[in-house]
């Protein structure tokens, strides 16, 4: 009997799933396992909502294991170890795995494959997580990409080599592939990834409502988009009030979905010609790819600038500014929805995310870290690559960045993305009564319309942290001092 031990990882899926797939086709036995391994919270550990996403996910891949007759083995512990143990209780002679492109993940994983094949262990990694390997794509001078518009010009030009080219794997075939006696596993409820009540509060509620983690919900999701959405995307992707992006973040993130199911679906539905919605929705998937592509070559941009010259800026501590926008109270409605939408359901549309960021790092000039690290600790689909890129644009220090001197502002942005009002209201619940005209800058309200409107500014709803036009003055003043 020849026996491979499959190590699921953030690709928690049956379909599409490279390295279960080329285990049941090779192997007698094949052992699926999830370890909750501590080096990995040393590099960054998952975030809050990531693992009420994690607890859920693993119990729906179980279930759907279960159901082919397999087994999903948990355990906790190094990697190494923890394999190298699983290893000897099996008789395993192999350990497959889908490559994460995490670079200080796939240090580690390269020392457990020298440790492994020291012990005689065969090991296989698999590409699963992007269309293309972030090292293959170059520019003509050998070097990585900056900008984006470029990387998407190459990427459509190797699209042939890309993983995008062929049809997704079908779901492993596992009948018969059970190990004579299972392992040990630990129960999914030991891993303690669901959150405490957080003052009191039942935090995971939100994230209930408007989740459902697994394979099947992702699909039924992407079914959803595809049928409904997609057409439009081009034009309602930017207006945070309307069901108009895919929310297909948290199930790419933890692996549910792989990008090539997603753009291979893109594709049929499109039925050979892609519309405006489908062509400006398969650029989004390339970003995800060019977040990758700049986090492989440049790993300490997760905590530093990109550009050099952002690591003189003189941004500010400020913990109470901070603590206001984490809370969603900067008077400001169309951040604090987004922050109170973040809190809420441990997501938020694109467009709020830029506005938020810009908030936080050119009208508070609050460090960027601050920002990506509250994110990174309430996003269901908190992903190192994507949010470093994000939160290096929106505060100019990044690659392709938005530049420092364009400083969103917060009241135009609101009107002009959510010009009826209704996410605000439905975040904001305190300013539902105010006539839209007056919904995005309360405070240049009449008096008397507040009083309708039962809105009294300082006490049931914030006055503004800052005013938004010194605050751009300072911000631009600040960034006179290292250009
Ligand atoms: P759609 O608009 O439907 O896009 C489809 C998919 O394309 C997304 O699911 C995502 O995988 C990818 N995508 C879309 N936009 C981007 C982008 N700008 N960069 C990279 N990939 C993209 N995305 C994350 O997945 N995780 C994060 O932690 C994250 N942090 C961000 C932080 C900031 C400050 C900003 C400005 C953006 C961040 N993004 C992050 C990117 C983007 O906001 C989300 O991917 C998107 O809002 C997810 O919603 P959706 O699935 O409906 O997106």
């Amino acid at each position: 009997m020849r026996t491979c031990i499959v190590w699921l990882r953030n690709d928690l899926r049956l379909r599409d799933n490279p390295a279960l797939y080329q285990a049941a086709r090779e192997f007698d036995e094949v052992v699926p396992v999830f370890i909750w391994a501590p080096e990995e919270e040393r590099a960054w550990k998952p975030g809050g909502a990531q693992c009420w996403w994690l607890h859920h996910s693993l119990h729906s891949l179980k279930q759907d294991l279960e159901s082919k007759g397999s087994r999903l083995i948990i355990r906790s512990g190094e990697g190494a170890p923890t394999l190298t143990a699983l290893a000897e209780e099996t008789g395993a002679t192999s350990v497959f795995w889908n490559r994460r492109h995490v670079p200080a993940l796939d240090t580690r994983d390269a020392n457990i494959a020298e440790e492994l094949e020291r012990l005689n262990i065969e090991t296989g990694s698999f590409e699963g997580r992007l269309l293309h390997d972030p090292d293959a794509i170059e520019t003509t001078s050998g070097g990585p990409y900056h900008v984006y518009t470029p990387f998407w010009r190459k990427f459509n030009k190797l699209l042939d080599e890309t993983l995008a080219a062929t049809p997704p794997l079908p779901a492993a075939d596992l009948k018969d592939r059970a190990p004579a006696s299972w392992p040990e596993s630990s129960a999914i409820s030991a891993l303690g990834l669901l959150p405490e009540a957080r003052d009191g509060t039942d935090w995971a509620a939100g994230l209930r409502r408007m989740w459902t983690p697994g394979e099947e919900a992702g699909h039924t999701r992407l079914a959803h988009f595809l049928d409904e959405l997609l057409n439009d995307y081009d034009t309602a992707r930017d207006r945070p009030d309307l069901d108009g992006t895919s929310r297909l973040s948290p199930y790419l993130h933890h692996g549910e979905l792989s990008p090539r199911q997603v753009w291979n679906a893109v594709q049929e539905t499109s039925n050979g010609s892609l519309g405006e919605g489908a062509e400006t929705f398969l650029k989004e998937i390339v970003w995800r790819e060019f977040s990758y592509h700049l986090l492989h070559h440049y790993p300490e941009t997760t905590t530093n600038p990109l550009k050099d010259k952002f690591a003189n800026f003189p941004w500010e501590e400020d913990a109470d500014a901070l603590a206001r926008w984490q809370q969603g109270r900067t008077g400001y409605p169309i951040i604090d929805a987004g922050m109170r939408q973040l809190y809420e359901v441990g997501w938020m549309h694109n467009r709020v995310r830029m506005i938020v960021a810009s908030f936080l790092t050119k009208d508070l000039l609050i460090p960027w870290q601050h920002g990506a690290r509250w994110f990174w600790d309430t996003l269901v689909d908190g992903d190192l690559a994507s949010n470093t890129m994000g939160w290096q644009w929106a505060a100019g220090c990044g690659a392709d960045a938005q530049p420092f001197f364009r400083i969103f502002n917060p009241v135009t942005q609101g009107q002009r993305h959510d010009p009826d009002g209704a996410y605000v209201k439905r975040y904001v619940p305190e300013l539902a009564d105010l006539p839209v005209e007056h919904l995005h800058a309360p405070w240049e309200a009449p008096a008397e319309v507040l009083r309708n409107a039962n809105v009294k500014l300082g006490d049931t709803y914030p006055e503004p942290v800052v005013d938004h036009s010194e605050a751009r003055e300072q911000a631009l003043e600040a960034y006179e001092r290292i250009k």
